[in-house]
């Protein structure tokens, strides 16, 4: 088998895995569809475009190494437009269509016509650069914004990696009368060195973008592990972890802090006159309102049902009553429109604080749910501290 065969076959299948790659990424898992299927053709596209020259079946040479050049374009371009779906920022089609016009134009009259191979293959490349450097641009802040500074280095530096050889071997063949020490290397070398370099990038990008995608489903996970799907508040699990971490806190250092737990008053009464959908609407309403008035420092959870737990961090009695209160008094202003009518609803918590150590998590939970209760049997809409623990002790 002759090298350049070798070549062709290391170039087909790197570019059919990571084409199959991305259409399984983006038909089954639908993992950001569109872009998916933009980065499968960018595949496709180098795919051919580097094993076209290599192909001595197909065309003149001289055609071969024209579509060669459009294609690896349009790769790119591909490339940036999937990049620009998957971080939702500006499309920039107009500047493509030009681009890959100009591109294809160019080669048609310069190249085609006149046979100038090193103009041809200077602009694919400068082409590339372009594309490549605006994309390391454009991205590296939605990237650290949305991951970390690591993931928006990477990526920019395999862009940046990418406009470093492309703008070498534009230079090389735009400026021949400067010598470059590798013009001197045969038309098979150096078609093999652009090629090689090219394979590797594919490769790269293909490795970066797989971990991008694979963070953003990991962080979606997560967020879905840990919120609940109907309001988007905490759920039972995280705040149960957060709760856990607090008591630790205060046990080992004596930071002292607060639980409420609120619950909606004759829910299932809205539920039976109206229907659950209004159900719900009325718990998104109560969960936003509860978690706009609550601190920033503090924690709202959707504890289960039509119930919440809040955590108040540095806070006990005179504090957390007041906060409670607050609570309780936006909840009673919030008006639900619903069809004909407006739902009003009104909300019961228990408070219990846990200012010194010694008193187990459960026994905390136990007091703001005995005291919820009292609120509950005292008549609703109104917030009753617990017991301290030392009294809930003797009464036990
Ligand atoms: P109280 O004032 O004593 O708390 O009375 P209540 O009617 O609020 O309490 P109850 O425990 O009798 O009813 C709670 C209802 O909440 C029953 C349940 O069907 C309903 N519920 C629980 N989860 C959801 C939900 O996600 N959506 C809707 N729409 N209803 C829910
Ligand atoms: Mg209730
Ligand atoms: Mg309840």
């Amino acid at each position: 088998m002759e090298p350049r065969h070798s070549l062709l076959a290391f170039v087909l299948l790197t570019h059919c895995l990571t084409t199959v790659m991305w259409w399984v990424a983006g038909s089954w898992l639908g993992l950001s569809r569109k872009a998916a299927r933009h980065w499968m053709m960018a595949s496709l596209a180098n795919g051919l475009a580097l094993a076209l020259p290599v192909l001595p079946e197909f065309g003149t040479p001289i055609q071969r190494a024209a579509l060669s050049g459009t294609l690896v374009v349009l790769g790119a371009v591909s490339l940036r437009r999937g990049l620009q779906f998957f971080l939702k920022i500006r499309l920039t089609d107009v500047a493509h269509t030009i681009m890959v016009m100009g591109m294809a134009l160019f080669q048609i009259t310069v190249y085609l016509r006149g046979g100038w191979y090193e103009a041809s293959l200077g602009a694919s490349c400068l082409g590339m650069c372009w594309v490549l450097g605006r994309t390391a641009r454009e991205t590296f802040t939605p990237l650290r914004t949305e991951f970390n500074p690591v993931t928006a280095w990477m990526h920019s530096t395999m862009l940046t990696l990418g406009v470093l050889v492309f703008g070498v071997a534009a230079m090389t063949c735009l400026t021949p009368q400067l010598h470059w020490p590798w013009a001197s290397w045969s038309q098979d070398v150096s078609q093999f060195a652009l090629v090689f370099s090219s394979v590797a990038m594919s490769i790269l990008a293909s490795f970066v973008l797989g971990y991008i995608v694979v963070m953003r489903l990991v962080r979606r996970l997560e967020h879905l592990s840990h919120h609940d799907a109907l309001t988007g508040l905490l759920n039972r699990r995280a705040i149960e972890y957060l709760l856990d971490r607090e008591d630790q806190r205060l046990q080992r250092f004596g930071d002292p802090y607060t639980v409420l737990l609120v619950d909606i008053d004759h829910f299932k009464r809205i539920n039976d006159r109206l229907g659950h959908a209004a159900g719900d609407a009325v718990l998104c309403a109560v969960s936003r309102t509860l978690q706009a008035k609550a601190r920033e420092v503090d924690r709202v959870a959707r504890y289960g049902g039509e119930e919440f737990c809040i955590l108040l961090p540095h806070t006990l009695h005179d504090g957390a009553i007041q906060a409670a209160e607050r609570l309780r008094e936006a909840i009673n202003l919030i008006n639900i429109p619903w069809g004909d009518e407006h739902i009003s609803v009104s909300i019961s918590t228990g408070l219990a604080c846990a200012g010194t150590p010694g008193e187990s998590l459960q026994s905390l939970l136990k007091r703001a749910d005995e005291a919820l209760y009292q609120a509950k049997a005292e008549g609703r809409n109104r917030v009753v501290l617990a017991a301290d623990r030392s009294k809930h002790s003797m009464q036990a």
